[in-house]
């Protein structure tokens, strides 16, 4: 994933989940806050419709009692009763008549006898002489002070009948129902939506004879529903049902008749056994939660849209920046260390810019310089190179060359002495044999320069077993080491990458120098190796005349010999060429010593010699 996607992506992950989680919550605590307020609402709606239903009661009540303790009605009911005559009947309708005033809420007012006859209708004299010992209001009101809703099928309309029983001497003398009407108590309850917005609404149930509830009230969303529609006592997802159990809460889990989900508020009118329920529809209650939702919607997708703007402006500032940079590298990576990027702001990445231009002016300058130093080194080596070349030819010419002349001088001498040796004076032959010396010195010294200039030429990497040239060696200075005292030690030994014959001539000249520079009886030589990681450190060690430290560079440039050549042969060629057998071998040459003690001569081969490899220089 580019960085730029990698921005992006976090930024609005990070923003999204944070703004998604907040909205949620805002979202949860609003529902939650809805909720309240509106189970408040109508909690409070509940009591206050409670109050009023027992305020109307209470006042059916004390009309009620006001007529049903009418002395005069008691009286003559009485002596009805004694003597059934019709002028006491008629007292009794006088008497009602100043109790119902006109404009008041009675419909009618019956007197019935203890067996459920009308005695008595104030008003619908048709009704006198009717039989109601099967009313409902008529049975409740020969125990108690009831009250009771009742379908007038006659008129179509609604009542609410009253009934007490009229009592005298502790003796049940008749029953007293008054009809009034309805709309006083029930009707305003059920048509009374203030503060109960588009759906809410009060509904009253009672029991009926069946065990079933049904509904006192009109009913909103459903017609003709009123002392019509019943609903199951046991059923708890309906609130009327609670409210008939005498539970008196909220609820937020209950259906309504049409089963649509409502939040409730549940009372008990204990003096009637009524149920009251007011409710809401839970859709609009949270419909103002979904209109915040919407808003609470918009607001995160502008704040979605807005944060992916700035995050890609941002992520586009901050690659376009790495992007220069990154083309820029790669072009040094190139070679072109021209390259420099725009400084496009005065943040960290203006500030990086900057940097990485400082630091590719600085690179170019160094670069330059090595550039012109590489090039005078370059000059340096072709000319060294040069000039080794010219002295490898000046050896090579010049001993050849030189041999010649050499060879005639020796010739000439040896005639000389062969045939004039016994007419020569002393001085003479001393002469002669002086000449024949130097000439001899002369030989060895441009042998030595042919075997010098030689070096280098055909060789041959291989696997060389440095215990096998020891012993070869040993084998050839047998003579040597029969007559004198030397012991040399030696022992595992490796086998090594090398050109064989430049190892032999290494070994058997240091061998050679370790007994040639001893004075001591007992020669004593050591050869000893360490492996290390890249190499082969070899120490050829002897108890000989050793080497004083100022001489220990010295001895390994071409003729230098130290003071005691007088008495030791050799031309102080040996050393230089086990330099440069070292150096063909990529390795060095080191020597300790103390002098009278002895030296150690140690030497390096190196491992990464190629054996299929020919230098030839
Ligand atoms: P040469 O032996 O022919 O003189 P070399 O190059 O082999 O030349 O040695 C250079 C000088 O180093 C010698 O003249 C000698 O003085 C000194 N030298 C070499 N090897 C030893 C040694 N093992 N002990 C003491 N001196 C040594």
């Amino acid at each position: 994933m580019k960085i730029k996607s990698k921005i992006i992506f976090v930024v609005l992950l990070v923003s999204i989940s944070a703004l998604v989680l907040i909205t949620f919550i805002s979202y949860l605590t609003t529902k939650k806050y809805m909720e309240e307020s509106a189970l408040k609402n109508i909690d409070v709606i509940a009591t206050i419709q409670k109050k009023r239903i027992n305020e109307s009661i209470n006042d059916y009540f004390e009309k009620l009692y006001l007529v049903k303790t009418r002395l005069s009605i008691i009286n003559n009911l009485t002596n009805y009763n004694i003597k059934p005559d019709r002028q006491y009947l008629d007292n009794i309708s006088k008497n009602m008549q100043t109790a119902l005033k006109p404009g008041g809420s009675f419909k009618n007012l019956l007197i019935l006898d203890t067996k459920g006859k009308v005695l008595l209708s104030a008003y619908d004299k048709s009704l006198t002489g009717s039989d109601f010992s099967n009313n409902e209001a008529f049975i409740r009101g020969l125990r108690q002070e009831s009250i009771d809703n009742f379908f007038n099928n006659k008129n179509k309309t609604y009542s609410v009948y009253l009934s007490a029983p009229i009592i005298n001497n502790n003796k049940l003398q008749g029953v007293i129902l008054i009809e009034s009407y309805l709309e006083d108590i029930i009707l305003s309850l059920g048509n009374d939506y203030t503060g109960l917005g588009e759906s809410g609404e009060i509904i009253l149930g009672k029991y009926q004879n069946d065990g079933k509830i049904v509904v006192l009230t009109p009913l909103r969303f459903m017609k003709n529903a009123q002392l019509n529609f019943t609903i199951n006592k046991n059923d708890k997802t309906k609130p009327l049902a609670e409210a008939m159990k005498g539970i008196e809460s909220v609820f937020t889990d209950k259906i309504n008749y049409i089963n649509k989900p409502v939040l409730s508020a549940t009372r008990y009118i204990e003096k009637t056994g009524w149920g009251l329920v007011v409710n809401v529809n839970q859709s609009e209650v949270y419909q103002s939660v979904r209109h915040f939702e919407y808003i609470l919607l918009m607001l995160l997708l502008s704040i979605i849209l807005l944060s992916v703007i700035a995050t890609y402006i941002l992520s586009d500032e901050l690659t376009h920046s790495l992007k220069q940079l990154t083309n820029s590298v790669e072009k040094i990576s190139e070679g072109d260390l021209t390259q420099r990027v725009n400084v496009l702001s005065n943040n960290e990445i203006g500030y990086l810019s900057k940097t990485f231009n400082t630091m590719t002016s600085n690179l170019e300058k160094t670069f330059n310089e090595i550039t012109e130093l590489n090039s005078e080194l370059n000059k340096e080596i072709i000319y060294r190179k040069k000039a080794e070349e010219d002295l490898e030819r000046f050896f090579h010419i010049s001993s050849h060359d030189l041999q010649e002349p050499l060879r005639s001088i020796t010739s000439y001498i040896n005639l000389l002495e062969r045939r004039y040796k016994n007419k020569l004076d002393d001085n003479a032959k001393f002469y002669i044999d002086t000449v024949v010396a130097a000439s001899k010195r002369m030989k060895d010294l441009i042998n030595d320069l042919v075997a010098y200039s030689g070096i280098g030429n055909n060789i041959e990497f291989r696997n060389v077993d440095v215990s096998i040239i020891l012993s070869y060696i040993l084998n050839e200075h047998k003579e040597k080491l029969d007559t004198k005292s030397i012991q040399i030690n030696y022992s595992n030994l490796p086998i090594i990458t090398a050109d064989h014959d430049l190892i032999c001539y290494l070994f058997e000249n240091l061998i050679s120098n370790s007994i040639k520079y001893s004075n001591k009886q007992n020669i004593n030589i050591d050869i000893t190796c360490v492996e290390n990681i890249d190499n082969y450190e070899f120490k050829v060690s002897d108890n000989g005349i050793g080497i004083e430290e100022k001489y220990f560079n010295k001895i390994f440039v071409i003729f230098q010999r130290l003071e005691s050549k007088e008495h030791y042969e050799g031309t102080g060629i040996g050393l230089t060429i086990c330099k440069k057998i070292v150096e063909i071998h990529k390795g060095k040459i080191w020597l300790e010593s103390k002098l009278g003690t002895g030296t150690s001569f140690y030497f390096t081969i190196s491992k990464s010699l190629d054996k299929t490899s020919e230098i030839n220089e």
